[in-house]
């Protein structure tokens, strides 16, 4: 409906009236108004990262793209990165900016997933991450339980980290490190920090890989280090309400309800205030024996 198309920063707004999709209780305008609304909070943790978004175009299921498509403008920032599983380049776009932003929002890309490393230092990630996955079914307060014990295990040897919802099931922990630390080192210290919360309580967390395995604990996942992308903070997750991912104090975390983050409430809530502030450790050296540790 041409009534409805505006251009915002340059880029044409279309059809912002279509629902989103038919769970997600939300237009495209909303996910477009929100999007803009926090570009000046989410954008920090997308520049010069390698970005992979989730779409829902009308009447289809909803799909992660990597590769930008043929028809994206040329005034959208990319970097060709080697996909060793499919064998070709991959088109990544760099979400610079808030026009990138907007064309995103516009096509209709409601989940933003950067890389750990930036393009100015490939295989170098700026942080390590501790993605805390609880059981079906299972309570949040089992997430909060284990995402403690990733932090006394970071403690244990002189980390700290902050932690965020995913604004799906779980939490994240982030410990940024300094850029010395190689996407090998940080993927063997992930995995011992993840063993290390699992020793503190193995009733209830979990470094087990099999499903099966992993009997109700909450799975400390180690994986998602080195190249690998995590959705980021302020970003909308496409599920029913459009809830956000979003920092969390260490004290706050009891008090948490993750579904209270959303598109509606997230704009009001970060205007005045990063919810980062003082939350967030600067980058730290990785500890060589935490290392050794991941590597045996
Ligand atoms: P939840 O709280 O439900 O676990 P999550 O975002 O942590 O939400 P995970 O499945 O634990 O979801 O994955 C962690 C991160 O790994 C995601 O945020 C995403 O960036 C990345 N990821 C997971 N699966 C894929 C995939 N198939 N392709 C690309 N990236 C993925
Ligand atoms: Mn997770
Ligand atoms: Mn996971």
């Amino acid at each position: 409906m041409s009534s409805a198309e505006q251009t915002r920063d340059g880029v044409s707004l279309t059809n912002l009236d279509q629902p989103l999709a038919p769970d997600a209780g939300a237009s495209k305008r909303d996910l477009v108004d929100y999007l803009d609304a926090v570009h000046g909070r989410l954008l920090p943790w997308l520049r010069g990262r390698p970005l992979s978004v989730v779409r829902v175009l009308r009447g289809q299921a909803p799909f992660m793209q990597k590769n930008l498509p043929k028809y994206t403008p040329d005034w959208v920032r990319r970097t060709s990165v080697w996909a060793e599983a499919s064998h070709r380049d991959v088109s990544y776009a760099l979400c610079d900016d808030r026009r990138t932003l907007l064309w995103f929002a516009n096509q209709r890309a409601v989940e933003y997933h950067p890389t750990l490393s930036t393009v100015d230092r490939p295989g170098h990630p700026t942080d390590l991450v501790l993605d805390l996955d609880p059981p079906e079914g299972a309570d949040f307060g089992v997430a909060v339980a284990a995402a403690r014990l990733v932090r006394q295990a970071l403690a244990d040897v002189g980390l700290a980290g902050a932690v965020k919802t995913s604004g799906a099931k779980g939490l994240h922990v982030l410990v940024p490190v300094d850029g010395a630390t190689s996407a090998e080192e940080a993927a063997a210290a992930t995995r011992a920090l993840a063993v290390r919360a699992e020793r503190l309580d193995p009733a209830l967390a979990t470094t087990a890989f099999i499903r099966e395995d992993r009997g109700g604990r909450v799975f400390v996942d180690s994986t998602r280090a080195g190249g690998a992308s995590l959705v980021a903070a302020f970003s909308p997750r496409l599920r029913p309400g459009l809830p956000v991912s979003y920092p969390v104090g260490w004290d706050d975390l009891d008090a948490v309800v993750p579904a209270d983050f959303t598109v509606r409430t997230v704009p009001a809530l970060v205007a005045d205030r990063d919810p980062w502030a003082g939350l967030l450790p600067p980058p730290q050296p990785l500890p060589a024996d935490l290392v050794e540790q991941g590597r045996g």
